[in-house]
């Protein structure tokens, strides 16, 4: 059984150990830190500290590039789109050359910036790596003629050339069955080449995709993720409370979906549970949502985030403490096989 949750906000040591330990009590055996650009500029000898204290601890280690280039999941400014603004996704506007504060997962100053990301991964002493929510921009508009817009990325021309290379033809601006393809195939294309590069290293590969498998969320067959050569666990994040839905319900479909592909591609599931934004009063879901995962067939279980988000007003739940003794209490009866 493999329990855990991601960990982020304090860089000083004394405190991460205390709750580092304070996980292991409350039943973890893995944790999920965050490294953002924000760490690889200013704290990547924290970092190889943080990661050190907590294997001591017992805790199995992966990291996370939060929010690094604006295209994985978390609250973390990129630098990097400021460093490279030509290495910016290009929106599907036909009236202008517009840009967003997003990485274009083809650029190669991009993946040369992921590789540094990576070599610091590995230095630190880590397990593993974990790619959370890798996206492309995506947006609607209603026209003037109350038609629907949708704007999407990437249409920059590195994109463009890839896209006629693969097609024979030019990029059209419209949403197109093979637009929806080569987006796809652009995520994909890209996790195969992180996967790749951190496995040479010795880091093991986790991934999640977002809970929607719809072509406006980039990625709609997980079935080409679950297959990537490198990837070692595969799973998404149901989160019922973001996507307003019933919780045994949304956990128990996802959870299977992710089951029945990782059977089928030998990889180890994973479901990630909400812990922020958990509204007062409805603490029990989050129990639920874990013995649901659970019955599923999935035995790797990560929560988001320890301490039920305290840390970080955007996202904290209503009563934080009630939240996390909630995870705490049901991951103890999981690992001493009492739940
Ligand atoms: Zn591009």
């Amino acid at each position: 059984m493999k329990l855990g949750a991601s960990y982020f906000g304090n860089r000083i040591l004394r405190h991460v150990k205390e709750d580092m330990g304070k996980m292991v009590r409350d039943g973890c055996n893995f944790v999920v830190h965050t490294m953002s650009e924000h760490d690889v500029a200013y704290h990547s000898r924290n970092m190889v500290d943080i990661v050190t204290v907590s294997r001591e601890l017992g805790l199995e280690v992966f990291l996370d590039p939060w929010g690094v280039g604006r295209v994985f999941g978390g609250e973390s400014f990129s630098t990097f789109v400021k460093q490279f603004p030509d290495s910016r996704q290009r929106l599907s506007f036909t009236e202008g050359d517009i840009k967003v504060n997003k990485a274009c997962l083809n650029a190669k100053p991009f993946r040369d910036a992921m590789l540094k990301w990576i070599e610091l991964a590995a230095h630190t002493g880590a397990e593993g790596v974990f790619w959370d929510e890798p996206h492309l921009y995506y947006g609607e508009l209603s026209d003037l003629f109350g038609k629907k817009k949708i704007v999407w990325g990437c249409t920059c021309r590195t994109c463009e050339a890839l896209f006629r290379d693969c097609y024979g033809y030019e990029m059209p601006r419209e949403f197109t069955e093979e637009v929806k393809a080569f987006r796809q195939n652009t995520i994909v294309d890209f996790i195969g080449f992180l996967s790749e590069a951190s496995a040479k290293q010795g880091l093991r590969n986790s991934i999640c995709v977002l809970p929607m498998p719809e072509p406006k969320y980039g990625l709609y067959q997980w079935e080409k993720i679950a297959q990537i050569e490198n990837i070692d666990i595969f799973g998404s994040d149901p989160y019922w409370f973001c996507y307003e839905k019933e919780v045994e319900d949304f956990v128990g479909r996802i959870s299977q979906e992710v089951v029945r592909l990782c059977e089928r591609y030998q990889k180890e599931p994973q479901i990630w549970i909400q812990a922020f934004r958990v509204p007062q009063g409805r603490e029990s879901e989050v129990s639920t949502a874990i013995g649901t995962a659970f019955d599923s067939g999935v035995k790797n279980m990560a929560t988001w985030c320890f301490d039920a988000g305290a840390c970080m007003s955007y996202i904290s739940s209503d009563r934080p403490e009630i939240v996390w003794d909630t995870v705490s209490k049901k991951y103890q009866a999981l690992q001493t096989g009492s739940a």
